[in-house]
C-alpha cells in the first residue's frame, strides 16, 4: 500500500487559483499514490486575523473584532462562490462554513464579556482557519472528481494540554490515526485534515504552535507508515538563506535530517522546528516543494545528503532577541553562578537561544526573545541580589535589537577554514560580532549582530561561502 501525505500552507490554500492550483496537485497525485492524505492550512492571513479579533475582543473593542470576523466570512464566501457552481454542495458548505464564523463571534463575545483571552482560548479560535479552509478544499476536490472528506486533527492528533504549542503524545496518537484515519483511506476517501490543530485527551482543542501544519503533515505520515511527506509552498524548497533577505539565495536539492532541523531551529521559516522528529526513526523523506512551481522537483530531506566537503548548506537569522549580559569581577571562580542565573531565566519560562561565557569567567551572555526580556532581567535580579550587593556582579543589563545569525552544513565539520572566510567576510563589511557560539554537532556556527547590520552580516557571508563555492 503506497501512502502520501501532502501539507499544503497558507499560501498555497490562500486564494480562488491556489486552492484550484492544489487540487489540481491532488489530482495528479492520486493517479500516482494509492492513498492521499492532504494537510491544509488555514488561508494566508486567516490565523493571524483570528488571533486579532480575540486580541481586538479581550481590549474591548468590539467594532474592531466584529469587523476582523466579517472580513475573515466574506473571504471565505467569495472564495466558495468562485469555486463551487449553485447547488446542494455550496450550500452545504456555505452553512458549515457560517457555523464556524458563528462560533467565533461566540468565542470574542464571551472574551469581550470576561475582558481577557486564555491561551486555551486562543487556540479554539486560531483552530477556525484550518477547520474552515480543511471544508472548503474538501469540497472543492469532492466537486472536481477526487471524492473528499474534511477531517478535524482534534480526532487525530492526542496533546498534552500546553496551549498553544502542545506537545503530541505519540501513541494515543497513532491509535486514534490507525482507527479514525485509515477506516476513509480504505473507503477510497482522500482525507483533508487540518494541519496545525490537535487536542487534548479530553478533547478540547490545543495546537501546535505557529506554522505548525509541516508538524501535523509529518505526525500523520509517521502514524500511517508513510512512503514519503511533501509539503507544498510557496517558494521552490529550502533555501540557502532566506529569500526575501538574500536574493541570491538558491534551491538545495538535498538536506539531511539534522541540517535542516538544524535550519528550523535557527529560524528558517520555511518548517516547523518539530517536522522532522516524527519521521526521522521510520526514516521517511521528506520533500519540500512549490505549489506555484509543481514540476520543480524542490528539495529532498532524508537521512543522509550529499553535502560536499567545506560546503555550506544555508545560512538563517533569528530576530526579535535581546542579549543578557551578567558581568562582576567577583563571579571568578564562584560555583553555581551559571546555574542560578539559568533557573532564574527558566522560573521566567524564557528560552535560551544561545550561550556564551568569556573565559575569563568574568561575565555570562545569553540571548532571549526581547519579549522575555524585562522579566528576565527581574528575575536575575532577584535571585542575585546579595551578589549585587556585595558588588560580586556588577551589572546585569540587556542589549535589545540583535539578532542570531547561524552558518549550517554538514560539510563544515573536520574541514577548518569555514569559520575564517566567515568571519573574514564580516571584518570587510564592518560589521562587529557581538558574541559567537559553534554548536556541538559542529556543523553549525551562530554569532550575534546588531539589527542594523544583520541584512548586511547574511548577504557578506552567503556571497562568502554559497555564492563562491558554487562557482
Ligand atoms: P507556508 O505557509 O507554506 O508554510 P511559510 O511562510 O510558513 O509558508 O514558509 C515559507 C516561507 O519561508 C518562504 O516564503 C520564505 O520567504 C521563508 N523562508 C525563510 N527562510 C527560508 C529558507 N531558508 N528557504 C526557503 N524559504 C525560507
Ligand atoms: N495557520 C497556522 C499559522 O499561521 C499554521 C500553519 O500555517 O502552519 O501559524
Ligand atoms: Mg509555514
Amino acid at each position: 500500500m503506497s501512502i502520501l501525505t501532502t501539507k499544503f500552507g497558507g499560501t498555497s490554500v490562500g486564494s480562488v487559483e491556489a486552492l484550484q492550483q492544489a487540487a489540481a496537485i491532488i489530482q495528479d497525485q492520486t493517479h500516482n499514490w494509492e492513498h492521499v492524505v492532504v494537510v491544509v492550512s488555514a488561508m494566508s492571513g486567516v490565523t493571524n486575523a483570528l488571533l486579532a479579533s480575540a486580541k481586538a475582543a479581550a481590549e474591548g473593542d468590539e467594532k474592531g473584532y466584529t469587523t476582523t470576523i466579517d472580513d475573515i466570512h466574506y473571504r471565505h464566501q467569495e472564495t466558495i462562490r468562485a469555486l463551487l457552481p449553485k447547488g446542494d454542495a455550496r450550500t452545504t458548505l456555505e452553512t458549515k462554513i457560517s457555523k464556524f464564523i458563528q462560533d467565533l463571534r461566540t468565542f470574542c463575545h464571551s472574551i469581550h464579556v470576561m475582558g481577557e483571552v486564555t491561551p486555551r482560548g486562543t487556540d479554539s479560535i486560531a483552530s477556525l482557519g484550518e477547520r474552515m479552509n480543511a471544508r472548503v478544499f474538501a469540497a472543492l476536490l469532492d466537486s472536481s472528481g477526487t471524492p473528499s472528506i474534511a477531517v478535524d486533527a482534534t480526532e487525530l492528533i492526542v496533546t498534552d494540554d500546553h496551549f498553544m504549542d502542545a506537545a503530541p503524545l505519540m501513541d494515543l496518537t497513532r491509535a486514534r490515526i490507525q482507527k479514525n484515519l485509515l477506516p476513509l483511506l480504505e473507503k477510497g476517501l482522500t482525507p483533508v485534515v487540518t494541519g496545525f490543530v490537535s487536542a487534548t485527551k479530553t478533547g478540547i482543542t490545543t495546537t501546535l504552535g505557529r506554522g505548525g501544519s509541516d508538524y501535523t503533515s509529518a505526525i500523520l505520515g509517521d502514524c500511517l507508515d508513510a512512503d514519503e511527506v511533501w509539503t507544498y509552498t510557496d517558494v521552490d524548497g529550502v533555501m540557502t538563506a532566506d529569500p526575501r533577505i538574500v536574493p541570491a539565495a538558491r534551491v538545495v536539492p538535498e538536506l539531511s535530517y539534522s541540517e535542516v532541523s538544524e535550519m528550523a531551529y535557527f529560524g528558517a521559516k520555511v518548517l516547523h522546528p518539530k517536522t522532522i522528529r516524527p519521521i526521522i526513526e521510520r526514516g521517511i523523506p521528506l520533500w519540500v516543494k512549490n505549489t506555484f512551481n509543481p514540476s520543480f522537483p524542490g528539495t529532498r530531506i532524508a537521512k543522509e545528503s550529499n553535502t560536499k566537503a567545506g560546503m555550506v548548506t544555508a545560512i538563517t537569522t533569528i530576530r526579535n532577541l535581546s542579549i543578557v549580559n551578567v558581568e562582576g569581577r567577583g563571579m571568578l571562580g564562584v560555583p553555581g553562578i551559571a546555574a542560578r542565573t539559568f533557573a532564574a531565566v527558566a522560573r521566567e519560562g524564557a528560552s535560551v537561544l544561545m550561550i556564551s561565557q568569556s573565559s575569563s569567567e568574568q561575565s555570562i551572555c545569553f540571548i532571549i526573545p526581547t519579549e522575555s526580556a524585562a522579566g528576565v532581567l527581574r528575575s536575575i535580579e532577584e535571585e542575585m541580589a546579595l551578589e549585587l550587593m556585595r558588588r560580586d556582579i556588577d551589572r546585569i543589563w540587556a542589549q535589545e535589537d540583535v539578532e542570531i545569525l547561524t552558518v549550517i552544513g554538514s560539510g563544515m565539520r573536520d574541514t577548518p577554514g569555514v569559520s575564517a572566510r566567515v568571519f573574514g567576510a564580516l571584518g570587510r563589511e564592518n560589521i562587529n560580532v557581538i558574541a559567537i557560539a559553534q554548536g556541538s554537532s559542529e556543523f553549525s556556527i551562530s554569532m550575534v549582530v546588531t539589527a542594523e547590520d544583520a541584512t548586511r552580516a547574511v548577504q557578506a557571508i552567503h556571497a562568502e561561502v554559497v555564492e563562491k563555492n558554487g562557482k
